[in-house]
């Protein structure tokens, strides 16, 4: 590059399992020496692992101590971080768009910004296929994001609360939670929530018993659970999750999600006070 050249521009949107390493060794390689100006979009401040989102949900895991810290990275590894959520793209004028953020009392911190690119990657993931069942976007909460599984968690304490609460006066309800998808994100949520339930009850809900109060199900549409596995390892998986007091309902297709339960091809009702959609691909 010529001395005084501006450097080639490469902006990366998404900073998932895909753009963030991709920006870091682009930045180590490129960034550090000035060869190319590297600058990473992600429409929040902090990254978690998709993986982990169950921990979140299940209440084991604290996103603000495990999340990566974008602008930590950037300064680490030679590039930039400019936090947004694309609102535009001019590819003739290679200008991107960022939307303005707004802080917690939903005032601007960050105003509409233009970025100009003369390479730009897109690398914004996937959102989660609901089959077009009915009620699961209005009823049901997919652990995509952690603003959705840190609202699955609030609203987990909250029924465990209530619950404890109707104990204590007499009349038990109890807490139905269904998880439809016995993939590896709906196996691991049952077996982590009735792990954390157990650790919830003895910072204070006198009344509620986990293990036989915070009611368990998932439901899976093929014969077995983890489909993509052997039939020996779901069998196994299967056995546990029975151990923890987790009903297994498989060859059991959801034909609608409703506010007090889930309905299902074959007549059943399962009520539930929680509903997860781990269902889509
Ligand atoms: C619950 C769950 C469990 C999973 N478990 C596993 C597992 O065990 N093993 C495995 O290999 N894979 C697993 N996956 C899949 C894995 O997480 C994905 O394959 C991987 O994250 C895809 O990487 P990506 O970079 O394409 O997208 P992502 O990692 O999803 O990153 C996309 C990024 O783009 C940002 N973004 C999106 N839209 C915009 C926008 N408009 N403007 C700005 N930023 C935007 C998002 O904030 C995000 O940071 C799991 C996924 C989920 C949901």
């Amino acid at each position: 590059m010529n001395a005084g050249a501006v450097p080639h521009r490469i902006v990366i949107v998404g900073g998932g399992a895909g753009g963030l390493p991709l920006a870091a060794r682009l930045g180590d390689k490129l960034g550090r020496r000035g060869r190319a100006e590297i600058t990473l979009v992600d429409r929040n401040g902090t990254h978690l692992w998709k993986p982990l989102l169950h921990e979140v949900a299940a209440g084991r895991m604290d996103a603000d101590v495990h999340g990566v810290d974008y602008l930590a990275l950037a300064y680490w590894h030679y590039f930039r971080f400019r936090q947004g959520t694309v609102a535009g793209l001019d590819r003739a004028r290679h200008e991107l768009t960022l939307a303005a953020v707004n802080d917690d009392d939903g005032a601007v911190m960050l105003p509409q910004r233009v970025l100009r690119y003369d390479t730009l990657v897109f690398c914004v993931g996937s959102v989660s296929n609901d089959f077009g069942v009915p009620g699961v976007a209005q009823h049901a909460i997919s652990l995509e994001t952690l603003e959705e599984a840190e609202r699955f968690h609030r609203r987990l304490l909250a029924a465990c609360v209530r619950a404890d609460g109707a104990a204590a006066a007499g009349n038990p309800t109890g807490v139905d939670i269904v998880i439809i998808g016995a993939g590896a994100t709906g196996v691991e949520l049952a077996a982590e929530i009735r792990q954390t339930t157990h650790v919830h009850a003895s910072y204070g809900l006198e009344h509620l018993d986990p293990r036989k109060d915070v009611r368990l199900t998932v439901i899976e549409a093929a014969p077995q659970i983890l489909p993509l596995l052997s039939e020996h390892v779901a069998k196994a998986a299967t056995g546990l999750l029975e151990k923890l007091n987790v009903q297994v309902r498989t060859g059991e297709r959801v034909t609608a999600v409703e506010e007090s339960g889930v309905r299902a091809a074959s007549g059943a009702f399962h009520p539930a006070d929680l509903v997860v959609w781990a269902a889509g691909i």
